[in-house]
């Protein structure tokens, strides 16, 4: 009697990705770390895990992150409240005041990896995503930060992506957005009647935020609200436009988008943001900003620092509409073969193959020559290589081209112990 099992699935939200598209994410990987290398960033790798206050404090408590996006759970076995990251920033910078990282000198690292927010999963929103993160922490700027900026504006360079702009604003310090917060909060109050839910709730807790709504019909007031830009005294004038006046240097075109405010609580000064037009609603490829009081709330030494993050999903969604998918072949060299000691021959010569460094499948379990060819040719491998009685008798293989251009070419018959570098000159 059998019983059918039900199929489990994943989580809404969290993609799986396959064999298929992994290509793309290895060299997108491996294109970042070879950029981010050349100009000294190294990379540091924490924990999922982290405890839950360690975002409330850090991130701000009245932010979406930390109101209802995080997986906060209560670890069952001693009852500690635990979170996965939702962000990068907090933990790095746990983790290096933890190190004692930040007490001689300063460091401009990177991570890359898995995020998770709870939110309403679209295109360019998921439940688990991927950041590229970055992070100068102890540079009081305002070079550094014009350096990530121009480090961006390579980035999409080299990965052929000209229509990503630059959007700028500064948030200043804690006293003038105190003063800019008290005339927003007078003007919010003036304007209750267009107010949503969400705003009417963080009016008082969180105004600026009020201002980076999404909702149309909220347009119009927040326009017309009180630019927090107007309120920034000299220093943080000067501070910004030091950033754009190396910007200009660099030839990096920006506007200035004095509604930005970012989705943390801990950014002052310069804030950034890098849009597109391509991916519909979710056009923000790239977030970052100055965050120089963090590092304190978090318990370390006082450090000015400055990061962005890149959301990968939406970067990759980027480059594939202007780029084919890649096809990795997943071998250059199948191994085919017929009766147990070809089998057994087959393995010992794959591995002199591979000593040579060429990529090798072993057809696996016995099955037919056709269709051990057909795996061979799906494979993408260029050469099959084909062991069968006559040829273990001569102790030669033969060696069959596959690819189009080959195909007019004769069977050829090697000797086993010339098979290796025989392969290694020609695939
Ligand atoms: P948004 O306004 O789109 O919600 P955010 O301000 O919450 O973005 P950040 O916290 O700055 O985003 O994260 C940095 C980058 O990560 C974003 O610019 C975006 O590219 C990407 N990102 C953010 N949330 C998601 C998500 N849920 N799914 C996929 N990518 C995301
Ligand atoms: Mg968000």
């Amino acid at each position: 009697m059998s019983k059918s099992v039900q199929k489990l699935r994943g989580l809404t939200g969290m993609k799986d990705i396959l064999p298929g598209e992994s290509a793309q994410w290895e060299q997108l990987e491996q294109t970042v770390r070879t950029w981010l290398a050349s100009y000294g960033y190294r990379n540091m790798r924490t924990p999922v895990l982290e405890f839950t206050q360690l975002f409330a404090r850090g991130i701000g408590e009245v932010t979406d992150i930390v109101e209802k996006e995080m997986y906060s759970f209560t670890d069952s076995l001693n009852g500690d409240k635990l979170t996965m990251r939702p962000e990068f920033t907090a933990g790095l910078v746990r983790a290096s005041i933890e190190h004692n990282m930040l007490y001689d000198r300063p460091h401009r690292i990177y991570s890359i990896g898995p995020v998770f927010r709870h939110e309403r999963p679209q295109r360019g929103r998921y439940r688990q995503f991927h950041q590229i993160d970055v992070e100068a922490l102890g540079f009081a700027g305002p070079d550094v930060d014009a350096e990530l900026i121009i480090m961006l504006a390579r980035l999409w360079r080299i990965l052929g992506l000209n229509d990503v702009r630059l959007e700028i604003n500064s948030l200043g310090q804690s006293d003038e957005r105190a003063a800019h917060r008290d005339a927003l909060i007078a003007y919010l109050e003036q304007h209750k009647d267009v107010l949503d839910e969400e705003a009417q709730r963080r009016m008082y807790t969180n105004p600026l935020r009020v201002l980076d709504t999404k909702n149309p019909s909220m347009q119009d007031m927040a326009n017309n609200a009180p630019k927090l830009f107007d309120y920034l005294g000299p220093e943080s004038l000067a501070h910004y436009e030091a950033v754009c006046a190396r910007l200009d240097d660099a030839g990096i075109a920006y506007t200035l988008n004095p509604r930005m405010v970012r989705g943390l609580d801990y950014y002052n000064l310069t804030v950034f943001e890098w849009v597109t037009d391509r991916l519909g609603a979710q056009g923000t490829v790239c977030g970052g900003g100055r965050y120089d009081g963090l590092i304190e709330v978090l318990g370390g030494k006082p450090a000015p620092a400055v990061g962005f993050a890149i959301g990968m999903e939406r970067l990759l969604d980027l480059i594939s509409q202007d780029q084919d998918q890649l096809a990795v072949p997943e071998c250059q060299v199948y191994v085919i073969h017929q009766g147990d000691s070809a089998q057994r021959q087959a393995m010992r010569l794959a591995e002199q193959l591979r000593d040579q460094g060429l990529t090798t499948i072993v057809h696996a379990g016995s099955s037919g020559f056709k269709s051990q060819f057909k795996r061979a040719d799906a494979s993408g491998a260029v050469a099959a290589v084909i062991l069968g009685e006559s040829e273990l008798e001569q102790q030669h293989a033969s060696v069959k081209w596959l690819r189009a251009d080959d195909t007019q070419q004769p069977q050829e018959s090697i000797a086993f112990d010339q098979l290796a570098t025989y392969l290694h000159a020609k695939v």
